[in-house]
């Protein structure tokens, strides 16, 4: 559940970063393909969107701040003209949220331009920008994104070929990231050595292919889902067709798990598994390992709500619907009302008293990072005459920070790196709290693949730590509470 309406206030929770889309087609309007693909996966971000065009000749690119709709309009579209695009919509983590830092990237090579999108974070970029600015390279923004595709520009300059530019990128730089890439010609896509966040790939009717950080993002363009991009592949899209190479090993197989509990749309497929009726079987085991007598179960919309489902289908409690979400808050740059500020959750979320009222309700969540939103939420529900709130929440304890292209805070402000369940619960002012366990979570996936990244939840990062991180000393916080515990 985000509140994240408030302009400058950081959500409480973890937040995307970012969607990327790419299509190669011929005789389409790439540019209209890639905007209905971006407005499909605009969940993921935002706060800017780009399209860039490749026609033959050159690239364009076209972005600004605000939402895909804000953004394009028709003179935009017929501005871009070509055979391959890509785009990208931007939830800022690594570099502010600037105009300059917007995607796609633009990089030179010679006098032939390529335009790059991201989804993930790097993590080694301080060194490699140091590299950059002593060699000239000029950089507009403090986003690793564009240091790739700088690096790129600058190591396919070195090799004489885009393919080993982007194989370099992939040798020098480290941490999350899934590609696109449109050259005046062609369009590639490649995800990083551990495949932590999504990358598919998808055919046109016409023989187009079509790129997309989810599989919703091919349905809106009428795509069929071919495959995943491989962690390490490098996919070129041509008039040759598709050629797949791998740029470097795969390493251990490191998917995103909170893709399945929060991230992706439940109309997508990821890795061959139904993000819907994976948060429904979450729902089921959570029934199981935390059951609680209470009158309704209900969802916080909208994640909450497949796993709500399958909650009570597996408890026998009666489903309804208690709250009911404004779709057309999202993140605003117009200012609310000092009074509206202190009720923020009411901007969002609003309570139907009709179903509540003088009901024991079990809530189910996708998770919770600093509490503030649950404490709200519980306090909202007992207003509105909940005789008891019991939440269930469908992730284990957030207790490390993800710097995989996710946006979370330090670890001193996760609630449960911090807090025993007991003063969680008296914080938050529910009846009572359960976590999913990490086993429980696992099992709700039946993904046909060998692994995922759980990190957020276990500590278990399939990187080194970034530097920085481990100066803060973040470790400290789980080991006073382990050792508060034992
Ligand atoms: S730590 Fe791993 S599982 Fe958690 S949000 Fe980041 S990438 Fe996803």
């Amino acid at each position: 559940m985000s509140i994240s309406v408030m302009p400058g206030e950081r959500p409480d929770r973890l937040e995307e970063a970012c969607a990327v889309f790419g299509v190669f087609a011929p005789g389409e309007d790439v540019a209209r393909l890639t905007c209905f693909g971006l407005q499909a996966l605009q969940h993921r971000g935002q706060e800017s969107a780009g399209i860039a065009v490749g026609d033959g000749e050159t690239v364009m690119v076209y972005k600004d701040l605000g939402l895909v709709t804000q953004v394009f309009n028709e003179n935009a579209l017929s501005a871009l003209r070509g055979n391959v695009a890509v785009g990208h919509c931007r939830y800022a983590t690594a570099g502010g949220g600037g105009w300059e830092c917007s995607q796609p990237h633009i990089s030179a090579i010679d006098d032939v331009l390529i335009a790059l999108a991201h989804n993930g974070t790097l993590v080694n970029t301080g060194a490699v920008r140091a590299r950059l600015v002593g060699d000239g390279v000029d950089l507009r923004s403090n986003t690793d994104s564009e240091v790739a595709a700088k690096v790129i520009g600058q190591e396919t300059k070195r090799t004489h070929h885009l393919r080993d530019g982007i194989r370099s990128m992939m040798q020098i730089l480290e941490g999350a990231y899934a590609m696109v890439v449109a050259t005046p010609v062609s369009l590639y896509a490649f995800r990083d050595p551990n495949g932590i966040r999504p990358l598919c790939i998808g055919k046109l009717a016409n023989g187009g292919w079509v790129v997309a950080s989810e599989t919703c993002g091919l349905d809106i363009v009428g795509a069929e889902y071919v495959r995943d991009v491989e962690p390490g592949e490098i996919v070129r899209f041509s008039a040759d067709g598709m050629h797949s190479e791998q740029g470097v090993p795969a390493g251990k197989r490191a998917s995103c798990i909170f893709e399945y509990v929060y991230f992706a749309r439940p109309d997508s497929v990821l890795d061959g598994q139904g993000v819907y009726q994976s948060r429904r079987d979450m729902g089921r085991i959570l029934a199981q390992e935390a059951p609680v007598d209470a009158d309704l179960v209900m969802g916080v919309p909208d994640s909450g709500l497949p796993a709500a489902s399958g909650y009570a289908a597996e408890s026998g409690i009666p489903y309804a619907d208690g709250i009911v979400k404004n779709r057309y808050v999202g993140r605003s740059f117009i200012q609310p009302t000092q009074a509206m500020r202190q009720n923020a959750i009411r901007i969002k979320l609003n309570p139907l008293p009709s179903v509540i009222a003088g009901k024991r309700l079990i809530v189910i969540d996708d998770s919770i990072v600093r509490g503030n939103t649950s404490k709200k939420l519980v306090a909202m529900l007992k207003e509105a005459g909940a005789a008891e709130v019991h939440l269930r929440i469908v992730s284990p304890e957030v207790m490390w920070p993800c710097f995989y292209g996710i946006d979370t805070d330090t670890q001193d402000q996760l609630i449960a790196a911090n807090m025993t369940n007991e003063q969680m619960c008296e914080f938050i002012g529910c009846d009572s709290l359960a976590f999913i366990s990490l086993q429980g979570l696992h099992s709700a996936i039946h993904a046909n693949h060998p692994g995922f990244c759980d990190a957020c939840f276990s500590g278990d990062y399939v990187t080194d730590i970034p530097a920085p991180l481990q100066e803060k000393g973040f470790f400290e916080k789980n080991r006073r509470k382990f050792s508060s515990i034992s």
